[in-house]
């Protein structure tokens, strides 16, 4: 057993390492503690900086070139998400797009849908996810925004509700009900609805730190050519089933690496504030350092069953994990701020709010892509083999 990177990986890793020096801006340095902090639309530096990882092949590296990669392998790709979260870099501040409807695009559309995907991973095409309604969250299959067949379009009427960067997206990639009378996994389509299109309503949502960046999403009449239907009629649970794959593929190496770098960022506050000797601090510390290493070594586990073409149950565990433990941590950061723990005010708080503002953004994370309490679930019944409740 060979427990080392390759020279390939090595060389892969010091071209990573050469770019980023050479390209990556300030701003997308600030890790994704901050990113719900007055974010309203995408800013030129995002824009930038999105577009010229694609054009260096940086985009997604396990595509080939003109997807915005260069055709790395998984390891490879391990290797540089946990490069970019070990320095709190972010690709792009909307991640529906080159995430989740590119790879959908390029597996369930026609041709001139795949041909969206290009510049849906550069960015120059920016997408909400409709998939939440009221009553359809943890239950999507419940979904009840109407599309109805009239000639060559789909009218639509309902309502989205925490559309991710509504507000300023050029498109939505629409679950909508096609088939009332089916039962309710059966009668799902897929539309590509431009956020333009009369009749749509965006309402945005504030979030607890300030932002924006989601939405209540309002449908009255709009009228959708049926050349947008992704995949077949009535066939859009498989397109869901595949837009969450895609979603969750990276995130356990993004958690992880994510956790470590609060952790060190903890470790250097205890030390700044003079809390290094307290033997609680010292205890809570320890006990995270050992929740971050053993849930990388679980990754790692999982990651190489993946890599060798088997399934990797682990990873429905590494959501649930990661996400709790990051809302331990960033706790553990505001306690160390001692009063100025609760000082919203950037200039006064501690590294500019950091830690507060994780906290909030780390209360999102046992949410968005499938709540914990579902992930338990999750683990329960196809982990452990345990009946369903
Ligand atoms: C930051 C963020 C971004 C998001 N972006 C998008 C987006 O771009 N597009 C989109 O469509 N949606 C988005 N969402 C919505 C997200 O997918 C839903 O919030 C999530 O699926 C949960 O649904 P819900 O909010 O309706 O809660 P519900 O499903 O109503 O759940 C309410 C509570 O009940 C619990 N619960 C529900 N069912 C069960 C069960 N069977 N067993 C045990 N407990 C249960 C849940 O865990 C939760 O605590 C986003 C959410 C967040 C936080």
């Amino acid at each position: 057993m060979k427990l080392a990177w390759s020279d390939e990986d090595e060389a892969f890793r010091a071209e990573l390492l050469a770019f980023l020096e050479a390209y990556c801006p300030q701003e997308a340095k600030r890790g994704k503690d901050f990113l719900g902090e007055g974010f309203t639309g995408v800013p030129e530096w995002a824009r930038q900086w999105q577009a010229t990882l694609f054009d260096h092949g940086w985009m997604v590296p396990g595509y080939p070139p003109e997807l915005g990669g260069r055709n790395a392998t998984p390891v490879q790709t391990l290797i540089y998400l946990e490069e970019l979260a070990h320095r709190g870099i972010v690709r792009s501040v909307h991640f529906g797009g080159y995430a989740i409807v590119g790879p959908s695009l390029l597996e369930f559309g026609n041709d001139g849908q795949r041909a969206l995907a290009a510049p849906s991973i550069r960015g120059d095409i920016v997408w909400c996810v409709g998939m939440s309604e009221p009553d359809a969250g943890s239950d999507l299959a419940n979904l009840s925004t109407r599309a109805v067949l009239d000639g060559d379009s789909f009218v639509v009427n309902g309502q989205k509700v925490w559309t991710s960067y509504a507000p300023f997206a050029d498109k939505c990639f629409c679950y909508v009900r096609t088939d009332p009378d089916a039962p309710k996994h059966k009668g799902i389509s897929v539309l590509i609805i431009d956020m333009d299109t009369p009749g749509i309503e965006v309402r945005p949502l504030r979030h607890i730190t300030g932002a924006a960046e989601f939405a209540e999403v309002f449908f009255t009449d709009v009228v959708v050519p049926r050349a947008n239907l992704v995949g077949e009629l009535n066939n859009g649970w498989r397109i869901t089933m595949g837009s969450l794959a895609h979603e969750r593929g990276g995130l356990w190496v993004e958690g992880v690496a994510g956790a470590q770098r609060a952790l060190e960022g903890l470790v250097a506050l205890a030390r700044r504030r003079g809390l290094d000797t307290d033997p609680t601090v010292r205890r809570r510390l320890a006990e995270a350092y050992e929740q971050v290493a053993s849930l990388r070594a679980l990754g790692y586990k999982g990651f190489a069953s993946f890599a060798q073409g088997s399934s990797a149950p682990e990873h429905s565990y590494m959501k649930l994990a990661t996400s709790e433990l990051r809302k331990v941590l960033f706790e553990l950061g505001m306690d160390l701020c001692g009063p100025y723990g609760a000082v919203v005010d950037p200039a006064l708080a501690e590294e500019g709010g950091r830690w507060w503002s994780g906290f909030f953004v780390s209360l999102a994370g046992t949410i968005g892509g499938g709540t914990s309490e579902i992930q338990r679930n999750v683990v329960a019944t196809r982990v452990l083999g345990l009946p369903k409740s």
